[in-house]
């Protein structure tokens, strides 16, 4: 087969790969508007990172296991009201610099014989009726999706918190939640480290602090000084750092989902951000990106005719990506209505936060679910204790009376 994949972001390359591994006789393309190098964004992690490149590619699951950082664990803490730690429920896993990632993915494309274009901007309909499959992995702004956004049944809401995705030198080896009170509103940051010198540093807040604070008219140097001062206690000296796309202009933006109905038009099939997105905040849009690679992949080896492939994508993709986006709608919410949940102590705010992807805590008094979730949280430990107590007995039953 012919294939090009428009975007040589995670998506559009790790679909490469898949294609390469299971044929060498396919020809690929990927082609990237950005030079070779430059990309934007801090650290992406997901305690599941490795997981699409165990079975299906080891050589980039151990390239990624080598250059990853571990995070272990979770710190939630608002400023003056102290913070709580969890350390193995939590979880842990693995976070990588982005263009660390697109480095790795992009080597073992070209090791599998897949052309890497760069500094290549394409318009995925113009290659339509030139190759068999175009693979639309052209991230959130995707111009395929705009152009046909009727047909896709394209929706794209936009949040009403601001954020900018900042790195700082500070290393954070634990994801780090943390709550800053000021004048205007509460200001947070969602940390995490990506490397022995890195994190990555996001900033989020309700629009009516951002101009409250004078974020909508500063300039770059004054927002990162305020921004450093205001988590002064978390970053102990460390600087913040941005990435200027716009001489002067600091990158705050609203959080846009993407949803769509149709993942395909013809032979272009949308992969990725281009698809759907999930807010940061559960962090998880590469995984699916990698994911969407596999199911795409699959879907091809297992049907004869291309339409038949892309149908069946789209159907097990979007039933995957539907559950993400729910949970990660509910997180978003929770953000947007923080002030909500900040009575109470250290602890009831840190629980609130980790239960922020419940359906059922927005429709409910925090301090009501709090309680309940509590108690159905402790009867289950009970429960788990209970049966492993009577099974133990069970057993020194049965042993003693096998003698
Ligand atoms: C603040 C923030 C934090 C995040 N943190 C995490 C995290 O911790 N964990 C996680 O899993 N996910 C995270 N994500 C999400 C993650 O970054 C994306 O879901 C992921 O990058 C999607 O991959 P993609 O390949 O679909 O799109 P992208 O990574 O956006 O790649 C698309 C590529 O297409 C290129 N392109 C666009 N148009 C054209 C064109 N016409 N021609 C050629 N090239 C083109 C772009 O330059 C880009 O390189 C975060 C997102 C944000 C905003």
């Amino acid at each position: 087969m012919k294939i090009a994949c428009v975007g040589g972001g995670p998506a559009g390359l790790y679909f490469a790969v898949q294609m390469a591994r299971r044929d060498d006789r396919h020809e690929i393309t990927v082609y990237e508007r950005n030079p070779a190098g430059v990309t934007y964004g801090w650290g992406v992690g997901s305690s599941e990172l490795l997981a699409p490149f165990a079975t299906q590619d080891p050589p980039t699951a151990e390239r990624l296991a080598a250059d990853a950082f571990v995070w272990s664990g979770e710190l939630v803490g608002r400023q003056g009201r102290g913070a709580v730690e969890r350390g193995g429920d939590a979880g842990d896993g693995y976070c990588i610099g982005r263009q660390r990632l697109i480095d790795i993915l992009a080597d073992r494309a070209r090791e599998l014989g897949v052309r890497v274009e760069n500094d290549c901007e394409i318009d995925p309909s113009v290659l339509a009726g030139q190759v068999d499959l175009v693979v639309a992995s052209d991230g959130l702004q995707s111009r395929f999706r705009q152009q046909h956004a009727a047909e896709l049944g394209a929706e794209v809401t936009t949040g009403r918190n601001r954020y900018i995705w900042l790195g700082t030198t500070k290393v954070f080896h634990r994801f780090t939640f943390s709550f800053v009170e000021t004048p205007a509103g509460w200001l947070w940051c969602h940390a995490y480290g990506y490397g022995e010198e890195r994190s990555t540093f996001i900033v989020e807040c309700s629009p009516e602090t951002w101009r409250g604070l004078g974020l909508d008219s500063l300039g770059v140097d004054e927002t990162l000084k305020l921004l450093e001062d205001a988590f002064a206690e978390l970053l102990e000296g460390h600087p913040l750092l941005v990435q200027v796309r716009d001489e002067g202009v600091m990158p705050w933006l609203n959080f846009r989902t993407v949803r769509c109905d149709r993942w395909h038009v013809g032979n272009v099939a949308l992969m990725g951000d281009a698809a759907h997105t999930t807010h940061f905040s559960i962090g998880s849009g590469t995984l699916l990106a990698l994911d969407d690679a596999i199911g795409l992949a699959d879907a091809v080896d297992r049907h004869t005719d291309l339409s038949d492939a892309l149908e069946e994508y789209g159907a097990t993709r979007r039933a995957a990506v539907r559950l993400a986006q729910r949970e990660a709608s509910y997180s978003a919410r929770w953000l947007e209505d923080v002030a909500r949940y900040m009575p109470g102590d250290a602890r009831r705010f840190a629980e609130l936060h980790r239960w922020r992807r419940s359906p059922f805590l927005a429709h409910m008094p925090p301090a009501a679910y709090y309680l309940l979730r509590r108690s159905l949280d402790e009867s289950r430990l009970l429960r788990s204790a209970w049966r492993r107590v009577t099974s133990l007995r069970r057993s020194r039953f049965l042993r003693r009376n096998a003698r």
